[in-house]
């Protein structure tokens, strides 16, 4: 059964200027070689909602925000009221996702149930579903042209590596997100070492070479 996998109670890094907690939700839409929580994406369930919702009361006044990360948050059948029980403690939300549940994020959004999204732009439409294994690129689309319309607070941003990625899909991507009227920070996140992937990639052959990117909006590095 999907759910929460696991709880992390505290975090700097993960919601920007935020102290707070991460969430992993268990299952994913998605199979990007790269991944390194495989045992997230095929988990189930560990925690029930309780005893997050009692740890994380005992945490207002310290803890700022909490983060829903995966995995594929939006696939939680429960997200929605969950959500609001979170929020109702006074805390900020970011959500991590790959954007392939649009109608998902469009409730959180509408009910203001989110405050910040990390949006992955896996790939351009052509080697989407190489990266993915999912045919599912008009569901991002919609996600993407939605949260700029909306001129939500997020970001958008690729991991690389560049056996799968190389500078060429890399400037599609921009070029799209120039075209679709993206005002943000692209983040280029690089992939890292870890020992164990969900397709077992091995280490990258080269680095990406950011000179030969286009310089058409404001792209940040990541572990580069
Ligand atoms: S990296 Fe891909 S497979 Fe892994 S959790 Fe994210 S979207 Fe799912």
């Amino acid at each position: 059964m999907l759910g929460i996998y696991a709880l992390q109670k505290f975090s700097t890094l993960d919601f920007p200027g935020k102290l707070s907690a991460i969430l992993w939700f268990s299952g994913c839409n998605m199979r990007c070689p790269y991944c390194y929580n495989p045992d997230i994406v095929f988990g189930e369930k560990k925690l029930e909602e309780d005893e997050v919702l009692n740890f994380l009361k005992r945490r207002v006044g310290f803890l700022e925000g909490v983060v829903f990360t995966g995995g594929e948050a939006t696939l939680y059948p429960n997200l929605y009221n969950f959500a609001k029980k979170i929020k109702e403690m006074g805390y900020e939300i970011k959500l991590d996702t790959n954007g392939l549940k649009p109608h998902t994020i469009y409730t959180l959004v509408e009910n203001s149930l989110v405050d910040y999204i990390a949006l992955d732009y896996k790939a351009p439409k052509e080697k989407f579903y190489k990266i993915t294994s999912s045919r599912k690129f008009e569901e991002f689309e919609k996600t993407l042209k939605y949260l700029i319309d909306k001129n939500f607070n997020f970001e958008v941003r690729t991991t690389i590596h560049t056996d799968l990625l190389d500078e060429n899909d890399i400037n599609e991507i921009i070029r799209d997100l120039k075209q679709k009227g993206y005002r943000g920070i692209y983040y280029l996140q690089n992939f890292f070492d870890v020992e164990k992937t969900l397709g077992n990639v091995s280490s990258q052959k080269r680095k990406l070479d950011i000179s030969k990117l286009e310089k058409l909006i404001p792209v940040e590095l990541r572990n580069f």
